[in-house]
């Protein structure tokens, strides 16, 4: 493709889970012209802030460019030797599960199979989770609950074709800001469109909404088993579509019909103004995400979405169902390969003997867990008490981003033995590091990534790689060869892994699983270079690229469940000492913790600092003045912020964004002050309804 008469080269953007095509010129200096791909179906020649950004933020300024062994230059070969070495004698020494990965939604595909490949089938344990398990594990429980399979049903397309689109849980116009101009489009072009917005906090998506919700946190189940119960005593439930898919219809309704609506902390009014919009609507698409995600009841908001959709049969039909946004770029390539401490590659089951024994004989693996590993927060706390001893984190910042940060970067920095791959030594994680190891970046890898939609992606190198920096997938290959696994992992390149994992996903599919692509499993070098976006199943072959509109889950029985669930409040609760709910999101020009984003200026123009948005009201009871600096603190943690007074907050509840970290203030590694309760079922965090206390400085 040629851009402004130069070459570009089409890959993703490695920021949402939108993933948006992007075209890339070098610009000779470092850098990289970035336009919008015309041609890529999820964003059809749009771009946000962030991907437009993209060009500045390739520089080399803070690069680690050579291995180092605690904080020294070293040779790859010295790394890898001891890295190889320490793994295998903590394995010898006490077993496959004293050793752990923590990977992440920001690596590609190859680089997460090769992963999971060497801890699920060669060391012999499960314990490698993947921040992800902070971003979008409710929904795959949810999903796996209802459907048999961790299956998204629709397409980005459902948003344009609905006639209402619900977005609960979602800042759409700062995490999502692509689907957002979507829909604005889609609003302009038909204005009988309605959205409703249902979040705590007003926010930029609330701008769009016909109606905006300000639900309690946690409200989420409440307030859809209101509807469930309004969808039966309207007659709107599809009762043929119900005969022929779905179970458990009858303990679901008993369950919403017994919970109280008024726990959404909406009023009567409110309420019944959603019910009777939903229930009136027969094209409607809800959009959840971290809202609903991050949460201890988090499995049960999504299973209490698809509920509604379930009992009407408005799921798989243009303009129809539920839709989880993910927040990461391969967050859905992490679920299709078996990211998750508890799945295995191609949406095979874990806890399934017959597809652990597929994988085993595929792999011809020398051992395989019998069961699930360890999730995120439940890894480090493994790693707290001295359970495992032998620790690589790949590709992510959990000193920074994972609940009760300052545990974890504790927690990390007495392991015994720790690695750290990324770009640069400057995380919280890597200073933490017995040993760093160069990993390339998103302009200097290829694979494939996997988005919201289930469209898979090219992502192409434009620069060579820096330095002695390798690709995630290389060093995972060199370490696995050194602990005697040569031959299973002697791949030279990105195309001959991603080969490996489409004849895999045929197992999966002869298993009679959702997720087979292997069709591409004997595509040349070339073809892969020039792979086009596509969503999976291969475009056309089933109901237009969407699942269920005639049924066909992936229960034994081929049908959905209902599930009955029930409303549970948050679990910490506000007391005296710590009376203020926090909220924690995302801004819109930044990105996790802005180790890429912090390198362009105009990023950094729209939000320059940690703040924390508090009520008039409270700001005022508490002494507070606007840009002053309120100390914040937890049972977990403390940190200082810089106030912003806002009516976009309820009374009591406070929010802060997550990105920064730092010593002086104003600084916000707002996750060392979440507590870390987690979803039973997910294991997700409940990164949202964490109580702090808040004075003046
Ligand atoms: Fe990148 Fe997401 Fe923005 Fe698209 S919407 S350009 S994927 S950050």
């Amino acid at each position: 493709l040629q851009v402004e008469g130069r070459l570009a080269t089409c890959t993703t953007c490695p920021y949402c889970g939108v993933g948006c095509g992007v075209n890339a010129v070098p610009d000779g200096m470092g850098g990289l012209t970035i336009t919008a791909d015309k041609t890529h179906p999820a964003n059809a020649g749009r771009l946000c802030s962030k991907g437009t950004a993209l060009g500045e933020t390739t520089g080399l300024e803070d690069r680690l460019l050579t291995p180092r062994i605690h904080g020294r230059e070293a040779n790859w070969s010295d790394a890898l030797d001891l890295v190889a070495a320490k793994f295998r004698e903590t394995i010898e020494k006490h077993g496959p599960d004293s050793v752990a990965f923590y990977v992440s939604g920001q690596l590609l595909t190859e680089d997460y199979y090769v992963a999971n490949k060497l801890m699920k089938g060669f060391i012999g344990s499960a314990n490698i989770d993947t921040n992800s398990r902070l971003c979008m594990a409710s929904s795959v429980a949810g999903h796996r609950r209802a459907f048999g399979t961790d299956t998204v049903p629709g397409l980005y397309e459902d948003l344009e074709q609905a006639d209402l689109v619900v977005l609960t849980g979602s800042n759409l116009a700062w995490c999502h800001p692509v689907l957002f101009q979507r829909l604005v489009a889609a609003k302009k072009a038909n204005p009988a469109l309605k959205v409703v917005n249902i979040d705590p906090r007003r926010t930029a998506t609330s701008e769009l909404a016909d109606l905006h919700l300000a639900i309690a946190p946690g409200g989420d189940v409440a307030l859809f088993n209101a509807l469930l119960a309004h969808l039966a005593d309207t007659g709107r439930l599809e009762r043929a579509y119900i005969a022929a898919h779905v179970n458990g219809l009858d303990e679901a309704l008993a369950a919403a019909r017994a919970d109280d609506p008024a726990a959404s902390g909406l009023s009567e009014e409110e309420i019944a103004t959603f019910l009777t919009l939903w229930a009136s609507t027969e094209r409607v698409v809800t959009v959840y995400s971290q809202g609903v995600n991050q949460s201890s009841s988090g499995t049960d908001k999504v299973n209490a979405i698809l509920n509604c959709h379930l009992a009407t049969g408005r799921i798989g039909r243009p303009g129809t169902g539920p839709f989880s946004v993910t927040g990461q770029p391969n967050a859905m390539g992490g679920r299709e390969v078996g990211g998750l401490a508890n799945m295995l590659a191609c949406h095979l089951d874990i806890e399934n003997a017959e597809h652990r024994a597929a994988v085993k004989e595929f792999w011809d693996a020398p051992a395989m867990p019998e069961g699930p590993g360890l999730k995120a927060v439940d890894l480090f706390r493994a790693v707290e008490e001295g359970r495992i001893k032998a620790l690589w984190i790949i590709c992510t910042n959990p000193a920074v981003s994972m609940p009760e940060a300052d545990r974890v970067a504790t927690a990390i920095k007495d392991c015994e033995f720790t690695v750290v791959s990324d770009l640069t030594a400057e995380t919280d994680t890597a200073r933490l590091a017995d040993v760093l190891l160069p990993a390339t970046g998103w302009a200097e890898k290829d694979g494939t990534v996997t988005n919201s939609e289930r469209c898979i992606s090219r992502q192409r190198a434009i620069l060579p790689a820096p330095g002695a920096a390798r690709h995630d997938w290389r060093i995972i290959c060199d370490v696995a060869e050194r602990m005697g696994f040569g031959a299973a992992f002697d791949f030279t390149s990105p195309a001959e892994i991603f080969r490996e994992y489409a004849a895999l996903s045929g197992v999966a599919g002869r298993l009679g699983l959702d997720f087979d692509i292997s069709d591409l499993s004997d595509l040349s070098d070339r073809d892969y270079d020039a792979l086009e976006p596509f969503h999976w199943p291969r475009a056309g072959t089933r109901q237009g690229g969407r699942f269920f509109a005639e049924g066909g889950f992936y229960h034994a029985d081929g049908k959905a469940r209902l599930l009955a669930v029930t409303h549970r409040a948050p679990a910490s609760v506000p007391c005296a000492e710590y009376p203020f709910r926090l909220n924690t999101g995302r801004v819109r020009d930044h990105w996790h913790t802005m180790t890429r984003t912090a390198k362009s200026p105009r990023l950094s123009q729209h939000i320059a600092e940690p703040y924390l948005e508090i009520h008039p009201a409270d700001a005022a009871d508490l002494g507070l003045a606007p840009a002053s600096i309120a100390e914040v603190t937890s049972r977990q943690g403390r940190v200082l912020l810089r106030v912003l007074i806002s009516e976009r907050v309820q009374r009591g509840q406070v929010f802060a964004p997550m990105h920064w970290t730092g010593e002086t203030a104003p600084c916000g590694r707002v996750d060392a002050l979440v507590a870390a309760n987690t979803d039973p079922l997910s294991g997700q965090p409940e990164s949202k309804a964490s109580t702090v206390a808040i004075r003046p400085m």
